[in-house]
Order: structure tokens, then sequence, then C-alpha cells
């Protein structure tokens, strides 16, 4: 018992902590301008249109960033967008441009919060076993999936809290089926939901609180998700990851989504952005400084975004190879977007299953082995 304590006080201390010193170490002007180099960088990278606007004012770029309601000078961030300073990005001389010093330091501190993610699955203490399996599973990982592999952080339990998915990705990596049914939070539900995730949290330890509620399932399909988060939070402590396509779809629910992370700020959230249509519509939703906390992973066809070998894309991308319209490069080049080493559970369908990322083979092809 006092074994588990020191456990938990270790945790407490980690990743969520770690999270939330980010923000508070610095002032509120600092979040603020990150919120904005964040918000140049999204229009950089997401939309073709600023990206021409820039090129045609590379002596008054701040004009173009106004336009956009962005309020950081690019100029102070040439290495982070202008070809010609590339170079000198993450190098001593790009200590003169105090805004791309500011966003390197603070990635640098987001991609350590990653790795103490994945040391928050610790669970020698509380099920010595299972942390075995699962720390051979990471290794196996290391070996086979090559550098993708420092980006999984191998969560010990995700929930489906509906059956099927609304959206329809071409390039779902999971090839989630058609949407059937949601988990409501009824009365016997949330019973049944407070009573399996107080047996993870008993079993699991803190280690519980590495667990999020979608998968191949959009959380926004579940008009009572947030219900369902707040529950996971009173029962170990930490608000879930919350990762959706389609943060518009029912914009109340995003907003109280927000407000528990505003509320518990435990772990960045991410909405995955399928359009520069829809890109535009989140930045004329929320503000830069409402976004801090939300990565805009962008996937749009015309973002060129390199998309996992697995799911969907993986069966597209081999109907091109057929025609002789594509190649296909090597199995370990990210090749699936699976990141669990535990348990998958979906409510609605009452099924458990134990799960770990492989590369997406004719055998494996959403990525993960059951
Ligand atoms: S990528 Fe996400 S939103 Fe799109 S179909 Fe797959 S699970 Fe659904």
């Amino acid at each position: 018992m006092r074994q588990w304590k020191w456990e938990v006080y270790l945790v407490a201390h980690s990743a969520k902590e770690h999270y939330r010193q980010i923000f508070n170490r610095r002032t509120p002007g600092e979040v603020r301008t990150l919120a904005h180099i964040k918000r140049f960088l999204e229009c950089f990278l997401g939309d073709a249109g600023f990206r021409s606007a820039l090129s045609e004012n590379l002596d008054n770029p701040r004009s173009v960033a106004a336009r956009y309601g962005i309020e950081v000078d690019p100029m102070e961030m040439l290495p982070l967008w202008h070809s010609s300073y590339l170079k000198s990005d993450r190098k001593p001389e790009g200590a003169s441009w105090p805004l791309a010093l500011a966003w390197r330091e603070y990635i640098g501190e987001m991609v350590r919060n990653r790795d103490l993610l994945r040391d928050e699955g610790n669970m020698s203490v509380a099920a010595p076993r299972f942390h075995a399996w699962r720390e051979r599973q990471m290794r196996r990982c290391e070996d086979v999936l090559g550098d993708c592999s420092k980006s999984i952080t191998h969560p010990v339990i995700a929930f489906e809290l509906s059956d099927g998915c609304t959206g329809g990705c071409w390039f779902c990596g999971l090839s989630a089926g058609r949407f059937k049914d949601y988990f409501e939070y009824s009365k016997e539900n949330a019973d049944l939901w407070r009573a399996v995730v107080g047996a993870a949290r008993e079993m699991f330890g803190s280690a519980a609180s590495t667990g999020f509620c979608y998968c191949a399932t959009d959380p926004m399909d579940n008009p009572d998700y947030d219900r369902f988060l707040f529950d996971y939070h009173q029962i170990t402590g930490t608000l879930p990851q919350t990762t959706t396509a389609m943060p518009l779809k029912d914009l109340a629910l995003t907003k109280r989504v927000l407000q528990l992370f505003e509320r518990y700020r435990c772990v960045t959230n991410r909405f995955s952005v399928l359009s520069t249509a829809q890109l535009n519509q989140i930045h004329a939703t929320f503000s830069p400084e409402e976004l801090m906390g939300v990565e805009l992973v962008l996937q749009g066809k015309e973002m060129r975004s390199s998309k996992a070998f697995a799911g969907r894309a993986r069966k597209e991308k081999l109907s091109a190879v057929k025609n002789g319209d594509a190649t296909v490069e090597s199995e370990s080049d990210h090749s699936t977007i699976a990141c669990v080493s535990g348990f998958l559970v979906n409510m609605p369908r009452r099924r458990v299953q134990l799960v770990t990322p492989v590369p997406a083979s004719g055998r494996w092809p959403l990525g993960y082995r059951i």
C-alpha cells in the first residue's frame, strides 16, 4: 500500500504537473505570444492562400499576419517559415529571432511531456505482469516501427463510447466502421462506466490515468461525451486527452470539453483538420488563445501531410500501387497510428481486446495486433 502511494506521488509530479508548468511558468503575455505563433504556423502549413500572400509580401509579412488576426511579427521568427532562414532553425544563430527561440523552447517542453506520458504507464508495482508485457511491446515497437515509435506513448487502456464513426475519413488508419450507435449516459450505463473505470484504477493504479475515450470512434459522435470524461477525472484524477475530427459538429459539446480542459489542464487536446476550409472555420470559431491547448493535426489532402500506411489509407495506396500510380515506402515508415499497449474497451458492444501497435500488414491491416 505504501509503495502504491509512492507511485501516485511520483506521477502527480510528472506528466500532469509538467504540462501545467509549461503554462504556469510563463506570463500570460508569453502564453499569448505562443498562441499567436501557433496560429501563424497553422495558417502557414494549412492554407496555400496564406503562403502565397506571404511570398508576395516578404518585405512586410506583418500586414498578412494582421489580416488573419495574428498579432506577432513574422520577421521575429523567420527560421520557422522563411526558406532562406530555415537553416538557422534550432541552431545557435537562431537566437537572433526571439519568437523562433520561444517556439522551439515550448516544443521541446511538449516533447518532454510526451515522454513523461509514456512513463506514466508504469505499473511495476500495481500490475507487474501487465507491466512486463507492456515493456516488451515498447521494446518491440522501437525495433520494428523505426522513428515513429518515439511518438507512441503506449497508454494502458482506451475506451470507445460509440459503435462506429460518422467521420468516414478516406485516410482513417483504423478503418472505423459506419456509425451505428452511441453509449448513452443513462443511469445504468453511467453505473457500468464508473465501475469499469474504477476497476481499471484498482488494477493498474495510477497508470489508468493514461487512458482516453476514443479509438476507431470520434468523441463528438457521443453527445454525452463530456459527462464520461468528467467521471474519468473524478475516478483517476486525470482528464483524458480528446482528439476529434469534428470539433464544429456539436459546438456546445466541444466548448464543454474545452472548459473541462481549462479547469483541470492535464494533457493537450487535438483537432484533426480535414481541409483548408475547415481550418478557416475553426480559426473563425476559436481565438488563438482558446486553441493554445489544442494541437491542430493538419490532415487535408492539400496540406501535404503524410498519412500512416494503415487502415483505409493503406488500402487506397495499395490500390494506387496496383495501378502503377504510387510506390510503397519502407514498411517501418509511419505504418500505424495505433498507440495503446493494453486494453481496448468498446462500451456499447461490451467488448474488451488486448492490443498493441504493429506495422500494418495483410494480417494486421489496422496497425495493431489483437
Ligand atoms: S479518422 Fe477519426 S473521425 Fe475519421 S473515420 Fe477514423 S475515427 Fe472517424
